[in-house]
């Protein structure tokens, strides 16, 4: 039998790898697949007890009887015992971020984010992982004419960050095709956001302005637009990648809402009734004008159909902020998700 008819065909996956599980995507998807029954072996280089954002992420995690996590560098671990008997791995373990990609942390990129999974491509190989999920992003359309990004539109990575994650989707999707390989679906995430999200993201920083009254610093003249994706959308697509068993290529994971980062500090303001102080600084070079996504393959391939729009999105996601230590909840404004 070929390497692509061996996919568990059932919802729910029995063993799979997850790296970079302390992150925000990783976590969410992380608790998702170990609440379906899955037995997930998460693997990230942050540790809980020196990184309080990861201890933050995993929090739910901890003694849960069918998450296991791993701390170790993907760069230098050993990898093959990891793998052993999964069903699935999800290489989600990278350095995001356009702004630092620029200057001398490339090398950190390059290292995390292509070498790293040509480590785990070559372990799959070895122990026939019949499917590897890759994340990637967005960022690999670069500037488009406006129109939706479709998969097969050329790519022009406009930064450093989406060479490399251009660079790791296509790699992966090389080894899909040797002998042995593993079936690989590459999801290129939009703009995802919901609670935990990065602290360097967008939305976490209006939400930080409006719930702190700190400034929020704002690149560019905030028109720049983006496929808003909620995290529990973008979770949902993850695990349809991993599942289906005719899913492959690339797949975008984007169009929940196509929305202004003005529009962002708009709903923002609603909801916490009153104004952020904005300080505008210069666009971020590498940082496109526009992304929004085709999401015909994802409709057609993987069922997917995102629930969360951006007003009951960014609601969510302020929720779990106000709750948080560090955070002062200014009057919220009732609503329903
Ligand atoms: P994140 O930074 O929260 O999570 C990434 C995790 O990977 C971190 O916990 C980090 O410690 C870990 N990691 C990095 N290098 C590692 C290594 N060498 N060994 C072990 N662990 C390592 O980022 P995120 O926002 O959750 O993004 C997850 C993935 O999705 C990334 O591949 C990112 O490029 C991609 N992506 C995210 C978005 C988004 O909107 N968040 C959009 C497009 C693509």
């Amino acid at each position: 039998m070929s390497q692509r008819e061996q996919f568990p065909t059932t919802s729910t996956l029995r063993r799979a790898v997850l790296t970079g599980s302390a992150g925000f995507i990783g976590s969410h998807l992380a608790q998702a697949l170990a609440q379906a029954g899955t037995t997930v072996i998460g693997v990230d280089r942050r540790d809980s007890s020196t990184d309080p954002a990861c201890a933050a992420n995993l929090a739910a995690l901890r003694g849960h009887p069918r998450y296991h996590h791993v701390t170790a560098d993907l760069c230098n671990c050993a990898i093959d015992p990891l793998l052993i008997d999964a069903d699935a791995v999800f290489q989600l373990a990278a350095i995001p971020g356009v702004r630092p990609s620029w200057g001398p942390q490339f090398g950190d990129y390059l290292a995390s984010n292509v070498l790293a999974t040509h480590r785990i491509l070559e372990a799959c190989t070895r122990i026939s992982v019949p499917r590897l999920v890759v994340a990637s992003s967005s960022s690999v359309y670069g500037a488009t004419d406006g129109a939706p990004s479709a998969e097969d539109d050329r790519p022009m990575p406009a930064s450093p960050y989406a060479i490399t994650k251009l660079a790791e989707e296509q790699l992966c999707l090389a080894y899909a095709e040797r002998p042995g390989g593993p079936n690989v679906v590459a999801l290129r995430y939009f703009s995802v956001y919901g609670p935990r999200q990065r602290s360097d993201m967008f939305t976490h920083c209006a939400l930080h302005a409006g719930l702190t009254g700190k400034p929020l610093h704002l690149y560019g003249d905030g028109r720049q637009q983006r496929g808003f994706t909620y995290i529990d959308d973008a979770v949902a697509a993850t695990i349809a990648a991993a599942v289906v068993p005719t899913a492959h290529g690339t797949i975008n994971v984007g169009g929940g809402s196509t929305a202004s980062l003005l529009d962002v500090i708009d709903i923002v303001t609603t909801l916490i009734s009153h104004d952020i102080h904005i300080e505008q600084d210069e666009a971020i070079s590498g940082d496109v004008l526009l992304t929004r996504a085709d999401p015909t393959r994802a409709r057609k391939v993987l069922g997917w159909h995102p629930q969360v729009d951006l007003h009951n999105g960014i609601h969510a996601h302020m929720q779990e902020m106000a709750t948080t230590a560090s955070y002062r909840c200014r009057t919220v404004q009732p609503h329903k998700l």
